[in-house]
């Protein structure tokens, strides 16, 4: 596997596939790698000639109160995964690789990115869109392949892809779940053992709404009370938002149909864990308290 640090080397690699016809696949992260990223890997290792992951920890995305110095990293255990994997090349930068002092220039969305995690995280998603479009423009991948765990992010890229014609496909791949329920999470491991038990809550709340909408409950205020009353039931959860969106565009809707989001944020002592579901998808594999 190739380790690459510097967007020049990345480069350099990419066009000699690129000459070679070789397509590339995508897979970009933040690392401390668990089994949701590499779902992502071998999604894209199976679709492509080549496959790339990126390890960076965007400082843009983070805002000033939040999690950026204490995000968890172990790069010697991520390339050891991502080898295992069969991963062709790493493009692991440091922030200065991709941000000079003077850098100035920003991938801004309104509509799709103002809601849900937009809310409480202003400048997650200007981040996102400003690193993914630079990172995009070194590794010119065929196919990109992201999570639905993060629903609202897939949404925001595949728009932002859409809207501003970037030469891609965006893969959307299933959400990678512990037996108990609980979606994986690099931020997982800031749960202590009572709350790493406290969290199912929310997998559990998703269930019984996906169990209601699947005997035909489809009002959108009823199925978030549902969830809302289970999230209470846990005295260690605090709710950041419950919503029920539109899957395209992530505006509230009254009625769920096949497609649309259900997803909530909810903080767990100081931990802010997200999860969601697709109205269609399998059932959430959530286990009684
Ligand atoms: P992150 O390192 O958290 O930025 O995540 C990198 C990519 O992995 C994103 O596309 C995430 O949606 C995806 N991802 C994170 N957790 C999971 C999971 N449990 N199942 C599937 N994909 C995931």
């Amino acid at each position: 596997m190739i380790i690459a640090k510097t967007i020049e080397e990345t480069r350099r690699q990419i066009w000699q596939w690129k000459a070679e016809g070789l397509s590339i696949g995508f897979c970009p992260t933040m690392g401390y790698l668990h089994e949701g990223h590499l779902s992502l890997m071998k999604a894209s290792k199976s679709e492509n000639d080549r496959t790339v992951a990126s390890l960076f920890v965007n400082p843009m995305q983070f805002g000033p109160t939040e999690d950026l110095a204490k995000y968890p990293r172990d790069f010697e255990r991520d390339c050891r995964l991502m080898e295992a994997e069969g991963v062709d090349m790493v493009f692991a930068p440091e922030p200065e690789e991709m941000y000079p002092e003077d850098f100035c220039t920003f991938v801004d969305m309104t509509v799709v990115s103002e809601g849900l995690c937009g809310r409480s995280r202003p400048v997650m998603f200007r981040g996102v869109c400003t690193v993914l479009t630079k990172l995009i423009n070194v590794v010119y991948p065929n196919r990109m392949y992201m999570g639905k765990k993060d629903a609202q992010q897939l949404a925001v890229v595949r728009r932002m892809v859409r809207d501003l014609n970037v030469n891609l496909e965006v893969v959307g791949c299933p959400t990678i779940r512990e037996e108990d329920g609980l979606a994986k999470s690099s931020r997982n491991t800031y749960l202590s053992e009572e709350e790493r038990v406290a969290s199912r809550v929310l997998s559990r709340a998703l269930r019984l709404a996906q169990d209601a909408y699947a005997a035909g409950e489809d009002d959108a205020a009823k199925l978030t009370r549902i969830m809302e009353d289970e999230l209470k039931s846990e005295p260690m959860a605090e709710v950041d938002y419950i919503e029920i969106v539109d899957g395209l565009s992530m505006q509230p809707i009254e009625k769920l149909r096949e497609g649309d989001l259900v997803a909530m944020a909810v903080r767990i002592g100081t931990t802010r864990l997200i999860d969601n579901f697709i109205a269609g998808d399998p059932l959430i594999p959530a286990l009684a308290k």
